[in-house]
């Protein structure tokens, strides 16, 4: 029996494993994938955490999960399946048949990757569509390539892609971004980025990869020759193993305050699926941090 079972390995979850060790509890992280650190890997820089300026998110990944395994943190790879209610303990189970028990839970398993749900999107998916420019970069050398959404990662994503394609669109569904100024500034003034707002991608085409795209901009059809699509648009969070455990609002994400506390006893919500203002690496440490004072509370009430 654990006192924490961690679910999740990215920030929030590695903070967890890093407290949990540190309070002297019994804890283990399940990880989906091997050696994982979550999203934070398919950023190119983080500009943004403290005392760690211009990290590329892969090697601040490492280091959080480095961090936890000097400390004695134990893993266990799987995919959570379903958690069950144990008179006032809960029973994890996982894809591999086996099944962990434990007192608490530190729910911290992030969000994934927002669709466009235009068609073409999923036959080309890995033919041209991409939801990971860090990744897949670097095979548009010379190439033409779209981007899809105005949040940071779209930005980033086009800052990054400039450097390898020879020009890159950048389509946005409003008139403004939403992506930091700084970072607005900057992609504003990459020669090869093309800037398209008001527009929206409708259709991917091509015969066996993508070769175009169909973009509706202020109520005009065009057609783009493209060699690669990168989705941007945000991301969904993946709750649905608490729905008919805890709160979750109409968006999806797990309801609990900066204590992580949620509305079923002993499950505590830490990272990007928490509701809250701002997803990023630093509140995701955070939330980590609190949730192991809020299991470690509860365990001695308990
Ligand atoms: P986001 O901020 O939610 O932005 C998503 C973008 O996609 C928005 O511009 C949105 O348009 C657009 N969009 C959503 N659905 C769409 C659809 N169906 N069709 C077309 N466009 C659509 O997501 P994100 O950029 O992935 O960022 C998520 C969080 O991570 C943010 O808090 C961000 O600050 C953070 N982040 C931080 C860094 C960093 O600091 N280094 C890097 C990446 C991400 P509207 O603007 O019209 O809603």
């Amino acid at each position: 029996m654990y006192d924490i079972v961690i679910i999740g390995s990215g920030p929030a979850g590695l903070s967890s494993a890093i407290y949990a060790q540190r309070a002297g509890l019994k804890a283990v992280v399940i990880e989906k994938n091997y050696l994982g650190t979550g999203q934070i890997a398919e950023s190119e820089r983080v500009d943004n955490y403290p005392g760690l300026y211009g990290e590329n998110g892969f090697d601040l990944g490492e280091k959080f999960r480095s961090h936890a395994e000097s400390l004695g943190a134990e893993f266990v790879e799987g995919e959570v399946t379903e958690i069950i209610p144990n008179n006032n303990d809960y029973s994890i189970k996982l894809d591999n048949g086996n099944t962990i028990d434990t007192h608490t839970v530190i729910y911290a398993v992030g969000t994934e990757r927002r669709k466009l749900m235009v068609e073409g999107e999923k036959e080309f998916s890995g033919r041209g569509v991409s939801y990971c420019a860090v990744c897949d970069a670097a095979f548009y050398k010379d190439k033409v390539t779209a981007v899809a959404g105005g949040g940071d990662t779209a930005l980033g994503d086009a800052a990054l892609l400039s450097k390898f394609a020879k020009k890159v669109y950048l389509i946005h569904r409003r008139d403004k971004f939403r992506a930091n100024k700084t970072l607005q500034q900057k992609v504003e003034s990459i020669p090869n980025v093309e800037i398209l707002l008001d527009s929206q991608i409708t259709k991917i085409s091509g015969a066996n990869k993508v070769e175009s795209i169909s973009v509706l901009q202020n109520g005009n059809a065009n057609e783009i020759k493209v060699d690669g699509v990168f989705v941007a648009v945000g991301s969904v969070p993946n709750s649905a193993l608490l729905k008919d455990l805890a709160d979750i609002d109409s968006n999806g994400y797990v309801i609990a305050d900066e204590d992580g506390i949620t509305s079923a006893k002993g499950i505590f919500v830490a990272g990007d699926v928490r509701t809250k203002k701002l997803r990023q690496v630093v509140t995701a440490v955070s939330d980590g941090a609190n949730c192991v004072l809020s299991a470690e509370n509860y365990l001695e009430n308990k």
